[in-house]
C-alpha cells in the first residue's frame, strides 16, 4: 500500500495541460509533463485492496496496486518491470487508454478514483529518461517462422512477443510505418507519433524484421505467406467504414473522420497532400456526425485548422453526468465526457442556438449549392423511448426538423468490420455474425496455421485490447507451433 489512510490526506488532482489558447495554435500534446511529487502524492491514494478490481477491469490486467505502492516507495525501476509484464506498451495506454481500471477502483465508489492511467504513463516515461527501457532479443531461436500482417499495437504486441519466445517475426504492413491507427488515425494532439516510432526502434532492435508498403492480398499474395511461414498472424484491424447512405451523400465536403484524420497525420509527419484531394476545414462551418472518440478527435482536428465553427451531433441520447442505477460500479461509467477538443471547440464557439454538442438527433438528407458542393444538413431530433421489456426505440419528435448550414460534414460513426476484399477473401477465412474474423478461443481462424487478432478479430474496439489480443496470440502460437 502507497500510504496508509493517504486517500484521506489527498485528493485527486487533475493532470496539468496547457492553455487552449496555446495548444490550438500546433498539434502537440495537450498535457504538460508531469512531476514526481504528484505522482508520489497520485499513488498514495491507493488502498491496496483485498480484491483489486482495478486489474480486473483492466484489459491487460495491469497489477495497479503493486506498481502504485513501489512508485509511492519511489522504486520506479522495479514498478516499471512491474508494469512490463503485462503490458508491452504502457506509453500507449498512459496516454490513450479510457482508463476502465479507475472505473473499476474502489475508492472510486464513493470519492474520486486513483489517478492510475497518469501514474502508469508516469513509470513508462521514468523508464525511457533512465534508459532502463531496452531491446531484449531472445537468447535462443526456434527456426520457427511467422508472418504478422498489420503493425498496429495488435501486430506490434504479437510480433514482440512471439520473437521474444525465439521465432523469428516479418510483419508486413502496407502503410509507409508501423503503429496502425496511432500513427494514422489517433491525432498528433493525444499520442506523439515519436512516441511509437521508439517503441517500434526497440521491436526491430529485438531482431523483428518489418516489410513496409505492402499489402498483403494486393502486392504480395495471401496464399504466399501461408506457403512461406509456419503460422500467420492477422492484425490488419477493422477499417470497413460505416457509411450514412442519406440523399445528398455524394456532395462535395461530405467525407470520412479517418480520410481527414489520416490526412492532417500525414501532414503533421512532413507529407505533401495534392492541393486536390486536401479536406481542410479553414473557415468552415464543419458538422462532425458521431459522438465517440473518432468524433472528439475530428472536432480537435478541425479547430487546430482553423474552422469558422464546429458542431458534433449524436444519435443516441446525451449520458448522464453520473452513473445512472443501471451502469453500477465496478462497470465502466457510461457518463458524459468532455474531452480536451471539446473544452476547445466550446472556448471558442460563437452559435449560441446550436450547442458544440448536440445528442438525440437524427440525419435526414444533405443539400447542395447547385453545383455539386454541399450547403445544407437537415435533420430531425428524436426520442429514445424504452418498452415494457425495457428496449429502447427511437421516435421521431414530430415539429422538430430543422436545417444547418455547413460545408464540410465528417463522418465519425464507427467502423462495421474489417476489409473482407484482398487478404482476407484469397484466405477463405470464416466470418462472425458481424463480419470480423472469426476464432476459436486460440486465436485460431477457419484455417489451421492462421491466427487473428486485435480489431481484426473483436471489431473496432480500444489499443489496450489490441495489445491484450496481440499478447494472447502470441502464446496461442507458440503453442501451435511447439506442440
Ligand atoms: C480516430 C480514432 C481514434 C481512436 N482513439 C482511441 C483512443 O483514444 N484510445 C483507444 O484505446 N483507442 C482508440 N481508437 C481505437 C484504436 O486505435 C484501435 O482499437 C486499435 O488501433 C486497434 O489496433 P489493431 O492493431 O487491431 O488495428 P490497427 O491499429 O487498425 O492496425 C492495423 C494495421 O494493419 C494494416 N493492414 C491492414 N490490412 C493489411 C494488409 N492486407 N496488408 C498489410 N497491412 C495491413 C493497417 O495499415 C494498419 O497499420 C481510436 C481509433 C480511431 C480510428
Ligand atoms: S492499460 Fe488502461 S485500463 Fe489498464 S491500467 Fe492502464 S489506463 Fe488502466
Amino acid at each position: 500500500m502507497g500510504k496508509l489512510g493517504g486517500f484521506l490526506e489527498y485528493n485527486r488532482e487533475p493532470r496539468k495541460k496547457r492553455s487552449v489558447e496555446e495548444r490550438v495554435k500546433d498539434y502537440k500534446q495537450v498535457y504538460e509533463p508531469i512531476e514526481e511529487d504528484y505522482i508520489t502524492r497520485q499513488s498514495a491514494r491507493c488502498m491496496d485492496c483485498g480484491v483489486p478490481f482495478c486489474s480486473f477491469s483492466c484489459p491487460v490486467n495491469n497489477l495497479c496496486p503493486e506498481w502504485n505502492d513501489l512508485v509511492h516507495k519511489r522504486e520506479w525501476k522495479q514498478a516499471l518491470e512491474n508494469l512490463h509484464s503485462t503490458n508491452n506498451f504502457p506509453d500507449f495506454t498512459g496516454r490513450v487508454c479510457p482508463a476502465p481500471c479507475e472505473g473499476g477502483c474502489v475508492l472510486g465508489i464513493n470519492d474520486d478514483p486513483v489517478s492510475i492511467k497518469n501514474i502508469e504513463f508516469s513509470i513508462s516515461e521514468r523508464g525511457w529518461e533512465e534508459g532502463w527501457i531496452k531491446p531484449q532479443p531472445p537468447k535462443v531461436r526456434t527456426g520457427k517462422k511467422v508472418a504478422v500482417v498489420g503493425a498496429g499495437p495488435a501486430g506490434l504486441a504479437a510480433a514482440q512477443q512471439l520473437n521474444r519466445m525465439g521465432h523469428s517475426v516479418t510483419v508486413f504492413e502496407r502503410d509507409d510505418k508501423a503503429g496502425g491507427m496511432l500513427v494514422y488515425g489517433i491525432p498528433d494532439f493525444k499520442i506523439e507519433k515519436w512516441v511509437v516510432e521508439r517503441r517500434v526502434n526497440q521491436i526491430k532492435e529485438e531482431g523483428v524484421e518489418f516489410i513496409f508498403n505492402t499489402e498483403i492480398g494486393t502486392d504480395y499474395p495471401a496464399e504466399k505467406l501461408e506457403a512461406e511461414f509456419d503460422a500467420v498472424v492477422l492484425t490488419g484491424g477493422a477499417r470497413e467504414a460505416r457509411d450514412l447512405p442519406v440523399q445528398g451523400r455524394n456532395l462535395k465536403g461530405i467525407h470520412y473522420a479517418m480520410d481527414f484524420l489520416t490526412q492532417q497525420n500525414s501532414i503533421n509527419a512532413g507529407k505533401e497532400v495534392p492541393a486536390d484531394e486536401r479536406i481542410d476545414a479553414k473557415g468552415k462551418k464543419v458538422l462532425v456526425i458521431g459522438g465517440g472518440d473518432t468524433g472528439a478527435d475530428c472536432v480537435g482536428t478541425s479547430t487546430r485548422q482553423g474552422a469558422e465553427a464546429v458542431y458534433q451531433i449524436e444519435l443516441l441520447d446525451k449520458p448522464a453526468k453520473e452513473r445512472t442505477t443501471d451502469n453500477p460500479w465496478p462497470q465502466y461509467p457510461q457518463i458524459l465526457r468532455t474531452s480536451t477538443s471539446h473544452q476547445e471547440a466550446e472556448a471558442f464557439a460563437k452559435d449560441e442556438e446550436f450547442g458544440v454538442r448536440e445528442w438525440s438527433i437524427l440525419t435526414k438528407s444533405f443539400e447542395g449549392d447547385g453545383a455539386g458542393n454541399l450547403k445544407k444538413f437537415k435533420a430531425v431530433k428524436v426520442e429514445w423511448v424504452e418498452d415494457e421489456n425495457g428496449k429502447k426505440t427511437m421516435k421521431e419528435i414530430e415539429g422538430s426538423e430543422f436545417t444547418l448550414d455547413v460545408d464540410l460534414v465528417l463522418l465519425a460513426i464507427g467502423f462495421v468490420h474489417p476489409e473482407h476484399e484482398g487478404m482476407l477473401e484469397q484466405l477463405g477465412l470464416d466470418f462472425d455474425e458481424c463480419g470480423n474474423v472469426q476464432t476459436d478461443g486460440s486465436y485460431q481462424t477457419s484455417k489451421a496455421k492462421v491466427f487473428a487478432a486485435g480489431d481484426m478479430r473483436r471489431g473496432a474496439s480500444l489499443i489496450v485490447w489490441a495489445i491484450r489480443e496481440g499478447r494472447d496470440v502470441a502464446e496461442a502460437v507458440d503453442g501451435y507451433l511447439m506442440s
